[in-house]
């Protein structure tokens, strides 16, 4: 089924179903979670609620695959060999996406870069883009602290909540000593940081 261009409740029940059985139940209410918040931010913003749907649902698919099923893509996709020194944070969205084409059949592009950058943002990002980096964050099984900050300012401008999001993220991987992926740099460069 092409879910984009055939959208409909069962058309998603399918989707939902399959995603389902490729993950926890913990995961899967977050999915379903992240599918509420992208929806409501998609129509606050102009956003095809449909592919906001389609991408929320989608985005974690891979995120519980072994690192040889992610290195399989890498090598047969001619992506970047130097992923393979990061991790399943940066490989199931990044790398993700292609199990999520090739799997789910799901090919419109505005979805697959939406899972992309999913997890670091992007110096470029779509509408569609900022609503699933903003939904994962927001959805509301999320507790830790400022989430309700997060969410009070994706309620009134999804730029400002990109922007917190990302600031908080990158503090809480400089906190825990973690790598820093290029992109999440990129990502705080264009959209935290003050030019002087
Ligand atoms: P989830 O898949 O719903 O848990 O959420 P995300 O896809 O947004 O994030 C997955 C994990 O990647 C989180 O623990 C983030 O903190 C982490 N993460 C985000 N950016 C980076 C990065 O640049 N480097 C590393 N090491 N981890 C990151
Ligand atoms: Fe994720
Ligand atoms: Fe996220
Ligand atoms: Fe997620």
């Amino acid at each position: 089924i092409d879910f984009v261009a055939n959208y409909s409740e069962e058309a998603r029940q399918e989707l939902v179903q399959h995603v389902k059985s490729h993950m926890s139940e913990k995961r899967f209410k977050h999915v379903l979670g992240v599918e509420k918040a992208a929806m409501q931010l998609a129509k606050d913003n102009g956003v095809s609620v449909e592919k906001a749907s389609i991408a929320a649902l989608t985005h974690d698919y891979a995120k519980e695959r072994s690192q040889a099923d992610f290195f399989a893509v890498i090598d047969s996709e001619g992506l970047d060999p130097d992923l393979k020194e990061w991790s399943n944070a940066i490989w199931h969205g990044v790398v993700g996406a292609y199990l999520v084409e090739r799997e789910l059949g799901i090919n419109d592009t505005d979805i697959l870069h939406a899972i992309i950058v999913h997890t670091t943002g992007a110096a470029e990002m779509t509408p569609l883009d900022k609503v699933i980096y903003v939904a994962d964050y927001i959805e509301p099984g999320r507790d830790f602290p400022g989430v309700n900050k997060a969410r009070a300012l994706a309620k009134e401008n999804l730029d400002a909540a990109v922007a917190y999001e990302t600031k908080q993220t990158l503090a809480f991987l400089i906190e825990k000593e973690a790598r820093i992926y290029p992109k999440t740099i990129e990502t705080y460069n264009r959209w935290v940081a003050q030019k002087q």
